[in-house]
């Protein structure tokens, strides 16, 4: 995670803190590259806290990360989880020129219950999001999003998530069971049954989902070096940054 620990929002069912945040660190990109090299990762997950303080959102911090991970790392893939940026053009322009091969943002919870569950962001703001990336990435790049059950969502809502996300062309999916990380977060409604996830990601392929992960315990960059746009060389490892 790169960008600080700080987040300027402050999402009912998200531990990190909410805070000022402190100025970009220059030297980061450089170091999560290093970092990545020292793990021999062949897939890297980089995602950020969101930086409504700056004017691109810390879109060029996420550029700048892309192009020293893979200056530092050949054959890496490249897997960024980004906030909505505002959904400014200009801001996801930035991080689609430094060519991740996956663009994922989070949907996570259906339209109804959004405004509970996140902070500032808005359901149609995040398929907007979505919807540039893959209209405006290269034809390679794939686009990713994810949502967490048992916060209250019925079958029928979460099948219109999944349908308005296929509508843009989203591609990749994860479905992951919500846990209350403190008593002040947002409650858990239901904990849903392994054979409801797992029929979940069988309704989401036949709808044309390419990889999906539908498991109690999944969350974003859960096993994600099991999708590879490109492989990568023998030997490495996944981790998460
Ligand atoms: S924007 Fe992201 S990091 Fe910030 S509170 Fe919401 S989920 Fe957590």
């Amino acid at each position: 995670m790169i960008a600080g620990d700080r987040c300027t929002r402050a999402c009912s069912f998200c531990a990190v803190d909410t805070a000022k945040p402190l100025p970009l660190d220059a030297g980061e990109p450089q170091r999560v590259a290093e970092a990545a090299q020292r793990m021999k990762l062949k897939h890297a997950v980089i995602t950020a806290v969101a930086r409504d303080d700056l004017a691109d959102g810390g879109a060029a911090h996420f550029h700048d990360t892309i192009e020293a991970v893979r200056r530092f790392n050949p054959g890496i893939i490249i897997e960024v989880l980004v906030p909505d940026f505002n959904d400014r053009d200009s801001a996801i322009e930035t991080v689609l020129a430094a060519r991740p091969h996956i663009f994922n943002h989070n949907l996570e919870t259906v339209r109804r219950l959004t405004p509970e569950i996140r902070s500032r962001a808005t359901y149609d703001r995040s398929l907007s999001v979505l919807a540039k990336a893959r209209q405006r990435g290269h034809p390679g790049l794939h686009t990713k999003s994810g949502l967490m059950l048992g916060l209250g969502e019925t079958p029928e809502e979460l099948r219109t998530a999944l349908a308005d996300l296929r509508r843009i062309g989203c591609d990749l999916l994860t479905l992951g069971q919500y846990l209350q990380p403190t008593r002040n977060h947002f409650q858990v409604v239901e904990y849903i049954h392994p054979d409801q996830f797992k029929a979940y990601g069988e309704e989401a392929r036949k709808m044309g989902f390419v990889h999906v992960a539908s498991a109690p315990l999944v969350r974003s960059s859960y096993h994600a070096a099991d999708f590879n746009p490109e492989p990568p060389a023998a030997g490495a490892t996944q981790a998460k940054i």
